[in-house]
């Protein structure tokens, strides 16, 4: 049984946080691989413009180049309409079926993101389809999903202190983000000139 770990996320843009929780997911669950799985319409963020997937899904592939253990996956850029962490699930197992492969689907993603689970899309068949495993910085109360333990393991990463977010803020105010972002990630970045306008 294959033990694949699928790393959920808008990664805009993608961080060494990401990158130390996919590697230490990866180490404590015993996976074979990690699958990073950037969304394509992350329905939840009305409140802002989302950078367009292509340079989202880029940016995730220069940052995990060398990495034997990661790849990237276009499952939920090339779904159309908003993105919907069952559909992610069920196109991934049907692809594994498909190749022959008998997988076993770990879903990681951050402990913030994972604690409004309940209000997802068809969250009901969530549980069948994944073991999920929610990433937390130190110091930030961990909100529980209400999963059985079973179900969840919780996994604090001290890297994740960097944020999308904050790296989006820094270079719309000129700060850098060299070491917060892999090499190739800031200069594909800066010749995008992805987040030079500061937030709305
Ligand atoms: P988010 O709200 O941007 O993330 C919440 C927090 O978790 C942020 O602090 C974020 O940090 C962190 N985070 C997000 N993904 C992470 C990852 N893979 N590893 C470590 N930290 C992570 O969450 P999102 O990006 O929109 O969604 C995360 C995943 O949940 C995606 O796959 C999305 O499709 C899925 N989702 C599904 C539904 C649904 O099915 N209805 C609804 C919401 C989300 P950074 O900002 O630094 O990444």
């Amino acid at each position: 049984m294959r033990r694949v770990g699928v790393m959920g996320g808008t990664f805009d843009p993608v961080h060494h946080g990401h990158l130390v929780a996919a590697s230490e997911a990866a180490h404590r669950c015993n996976l074979d691989e990690v699958l990073f799985v950037p969304a394509g319409q992350p329905w939840q963020k009305s409140d802002r413009v989302v950078t367009a997937a292509e340079d989202r899904y880029l940016m995730t592939v220069i940052a995990t180049t060398d990495d034997p253990r990661f790849s990237v996956s276009r499952v939920d850029i090339d779904r159309p309409g908003p993105t919907y962490t069952v559909d992610t699930l069920r196109d991934l197992t049907s692809y594994y079926a498909a190749a022959g492969i008998e997988a076993s689907l770990f879903f990681i993603t951050g402990a913030d993101a994972l604690a409004e689970i309940a209000s997802w899309y068809e969250s009901a068949d969530l549980l069948a389809l994944a073991h999920f495993i929610a990433v937390t910085r130190p110091g930030h109360v961990l909100v529980d999903p209400g999963f059985s333990a079973e179900s969840v393991t919780f996994i604090e990463i001290p890297a994740l202190d960097v944020s999308s977010t904050d790296c989006r803020a820094r270079v719309a105010e000129g700060a850098p983000i060299r070491y917060l972002v892999p090499e190739g990630v800031r200069e594909y970045i800066a010749k995008r000139n992805l987040y030079v306008r500061a937030e709305s």
